[in-house]
Order: C-alpha cells, then structure tokens, then sequence
C-alpha cells in the first residue's frame, strides 16, 4: 500500500489530553506525539507532497529524511492485519446463550416499559411439560457450552418453573457432558434471602434492573400500583453483593435525566456494584437527537472517574469500556456487532424462537420454535448472516469494533437491523474513542494493572481465544484465508512513535 493510501486509512484523534493514531484495517492504537500527528493530519488533508511540505514550513527544525522516518515506521503497521476470533464471529447457527422468556407478568411498571411498546399480551411458562419442552430444545439443539438467561416481565414472578428448569438442565446436562451457566435479570423486588441461596447453589449471574438513586428509580420503576420501590430494591441489591453472587445492574435512562448519567453511575460504584451497564431509553426513532452533547460530556466524566480509580479496582466498572478494552487488546475485529440468530435466541413463553431477548413478542422476527428448530432459511436469519459493509458502515472508523450496531435499536429507528441512526453512532463512537483513552492511559501510566486487565479478559472475554501476538502463524493465516482477509509479511517495526 503506498504511504499516501495508508495514511488515509488511519483514524487520527486528539482524545481529551491524547493524540491518537487507529489504523481500522489492522486494529493498532497508538499514542503519537504532537508533530506527529500534525504531520498526519497534513498528509490526509492536502495529499504527501504539499501535506509535507506544508509541515516543514512549520517546523524549520525538521527535514524531509525525519519525516520519512516516521512515514516509514508507521508503515509497519499495515504489515499485520487483524485476526477474527472464530468463537465469536463464526457464521454457524447454534444456540449457545438463549434468552428464555418465563413469564410476560411484572410487578412494576416502568414508564419506558418494553411490554407496553410491543403490547404483549400475558404469557407464561405454567408447568413442567412446557418446560420440558424448553430442556429438550436446549439439550438436544444448544451447543455443549450453553448460557440461559431467565427474563420477564418479571421471571421471578415465575419462580417455580424458573427452579424446575435450572435444577433438571444442570442435572440433565451433567449427565450429557454439557456446561450450562445461569443468568437472571430481574427488577430485584422479589429477592429473598432464598432466593439469593438458590442463586448462589446455581452460581446465577444476576443483572439487577435499577434506575438510580432514590428519586431517579421511584420515578422510573414503580410497582404496578404506583408504589415506590428504591428501598427494597436498594435492600435485596445490597443482600446480593453481600452474599458474594456476580451482579450487574442495568440502569435505564430517560432523556431529560441524561445529565445525571455520571451521577447514576457513580452512585451504583460506591454502593459496591462491580459492574454497571447505563443504556439510554430506546424509545422509537430519534431518541438520541437530543441527548449526544450533553451525553458525551457524561461519559467523559465516567472514562475519568474508571481512571482514578484504576488502581484499587484493576478493571473498568462501566461495562461498554470493558467490552471495547477487550476488543482493542485482543486486536480482533467482529464480523457481526453480536451473537443474535446465530448464538443467541430468545425463546417466548410460548416457545417461539427470537434473534434476541429485545425482538421477543415482534411478529416479524420469529425465527423458528422449539419443537421445529431455528428456521436457517428464515429472512431474518438470512439478512443477519449475509453483513456485508454498507452505508454509512463501510465509510466508518469505528466498523471493525462496532459492525453495524445493535439490530434491535437500529430496526426500531430506521425499519431495517442494518440501518442505524447516526445519532445513536455518535454515542458508539464516542464510548469507543474512551475507551482508546483509557487503555492508551492505562497502559503508560499503570503497567501492572493493565496486564492484570489483560489476563482477566484472558480467561473471562467472550472474545478469548488465540492472540495475535501469541498465535501461531498458521493458524492466524487459515483464519484470514477463511474469512478472506490478505496476508502480508510482517516487517520489522521501527518504534518512533511513543
Ligand atoms: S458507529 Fe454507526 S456507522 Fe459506524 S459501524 Fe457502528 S453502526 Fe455503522
Ligand atoms: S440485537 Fe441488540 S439487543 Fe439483541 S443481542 Fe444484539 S446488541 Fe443485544
């Protein structure tokens, strides 16, 4: 690739205090120095020759062979393409995480409510024969390591099946050699000190549907009779965190709250949340016009606050600077944005099939059953397998760590899974940019704590697998051969940038 061609293919940034350098076709971020990335800058914008000539005007003190030099060094970045991770990215459809939807009853009434978007009507899983039905799809269907997610309404509102279900897949599945782990995401209203023993016996992840502080969760999640609900649901978060079991809470914000994003956020830390997942409220097309700026300017009070406090924690509590710390260490581009119709499905009370848990009740998605199976021919599941690049994707930076965005929020936007709204790209994007932040930050000024975030992720990152630095040759070259990406030598690197 000739320097000029390469040079337009990098992403260049100052993020807050950083100049920043992303290549998207080898996934490498790096830290550059000011002239650097000034002389960068010009060369993507006037073109090598004048780009160049303009830059040495500016630094009398510099000459051409400098900045060869540093042409030439940052050319050694294209030598070495990304590799994709075969777990995550495989085009194979096999249920390996399902969404199982137990009950559409609730208890609150949470004024964002998904039921009342969709108007499900009341369904729910009433006896162990529905159930079996449910154990047999996952065991005979599932691959051998499967995640089940029990969602509502409320599923704790169905906590009988709930049991039956948990207790015969973990027996059954132990008697086939399977692995199967647990999840819940319950509103927390129901939690008992039972509850909590039963979830600890099944070795539950729990994420705990909660809003904010006081004021913020009563307006947001009352129960069904208008009652507040943050002291109880404060009381059985704290019971869980005490009791040792994994937690996430999932917090939901509206619009006009969003300047409280980083108030929330920090609320949930000092209460000893480990991680926290804050999504603005997806309430039909346009609902993120509003809020970007104001947005931004939270997330970067977040990204500040993850990095003080580094030290004590040796992991980001905020969950989609986890997700893009794993996916810029292991410098492995997706070639889908998630696991929906081909490793993760939600399944409705009723036993119809879903791409996810957020399609589950919409009469156009329904991809299969589980009696008949997942319907691989299906038009849904076929415009999820074929994602080709397409506008405004193909023309994006952040595409190799994004691919396309989230299905769901896209269709509720634009009526199509592939067509996003650009509002909602600018929170993407700005959530990766902090996240480049932060490991540029993390990885010069905390050095022990970023190898312990890379052996963590190690072991705990759906995107774990074989790494480009520790790879064998030709497997990292079979994988690029298999999903079509050139190789080229590696040349040696000449370390100019800092
Ligand atoms: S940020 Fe938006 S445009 Fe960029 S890849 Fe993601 S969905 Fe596509
Ligand atoms: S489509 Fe959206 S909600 Fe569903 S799994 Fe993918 S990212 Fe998550």
């Amino acid at each position: 690739m000739e320097s000029e061609e390469f040079i337009s293919s990098l992403y260049l940034d100052k993020i807050l205090d950083e100049y920043l350098l992303f290549s998207p076709k080898t996934l490498h971020l790096i830290r550059l120095d000011n002239e650097s990335y000034e002389l960068l800058n010009h060369i993507k914008k006037y073109g090598i020759n004048e780009g160049v000539s303009e830059f040495l005007k500016r630094h009398p003190r510099l000459n051409r062979e400098d900045v060869d030099r540093i042409i030439e060094s940052l050319r050694a970045l294209d030598a070495v393409p990304y590799c994709l991770n075969d777990d995550y990215n495989s085009p194979e459809v096999v249920p390996a995480s399902v969404a199982l939807y137990l009950t559409s009853a609730c208890n609150f009434k949470c004024v964002y409510c998904y039921e009342q978007q969709h108007g499900i009507p009341l369904f729910m899983i009433r006896d162990e024969n529905d159930a079996d039905d449910i154990i047999e799809f996952l065991l005979s269907k599932g691959s051998s390591k499967l995640s089940v997610g029990f969602f509502g309404g409320e599923p704790l509102l169905n906590f009988r099946i709930l049991r039956y279900i948990a207790e015969t897949l973990s027996r059954r599945a132990t008697l086939l050699g399977k692995a199967v782990n647990f999840s819940i995401t319950t509103n927390g209203y129901l939690i008992t000190p039972s509850v909590v023993d039963f979830f600890k016996k099944f070795r539950f992840n729990v994420v705990f549907s909660m809003d904010g502080p006081r004021e913020i969760q009563n307006h947001n999640r009352p129960t069904k009779t208008g009652d507040s609900t943050f002291d109880v649901v404060m009381k059985n978060l704290r019971l869980l965190i005490a009791s040792g079991v994994p937690v996430t809470v999932r917090a939901t914000i509206l619009p006009e709250q969003i300047d409280k994003y980083f108030e929330i956020f920090r609320f949930f830390v000092e209460n000893g949340v480990g991680s926290v997942h804050i999504e603005p409220a997806s309430i039909g097309s346009n609902s993120f016009r509003e809020i970007i700026p104001p947005l931004k300017e939270q997330l970067r009070l977040v990204a500040e606050y993850e990095l003080q406090h580094i030290e004590e924690t040796a992991m980001f509590r905020y969950s989609h600077f986890r997700k893009y710390f794993a996916i810029l260490a292991s410098r492995r581009a997706l070639l889908y944005p998630c696991g929906a119709g081909r490793k993760l499905f939600g399944i409705s009370s009723d036993g119809r099939l879903y791409p996810c848990q957020r399609f589950v009740g919409m009469d156009g998605f329904v991809i299969g059953d589980i009696r008949s199976g997942v319907d691989i021919s299906s038009e849904v599941i076929q415009k999820i397998l074929l994602n080709p690049p397409r506008e405004p994707c193909s023309q994006c930076w952040a595409y190799p760590l994004c691919r396309g965005g989230c299905y769901y929020i896209n269709y509720m936007y634009s009526g199509d899974i592939h067509k996003p709204d650009p509002y909602y790209c600018e929170f993407i994007r700005e959530l990766i940019r902090l996240s480049m932040w932060l490991y540029i930050k993390v990885k010069r000024s905390h050095p022990v704590v970023f190898e312990k975030m890379l052996k963590s992720l190690k072991y705990n990152s759906p995107l774990a697998g074989v790494s480009e630095a520790s790879a064998d040759e030709s497997k990292i070259k079979r994988r690029l051969v298999k999903y079509g990406v050139r190789s080229r030598e590696p040349r040696r690197q000449h370390q100019v940038w800092k």
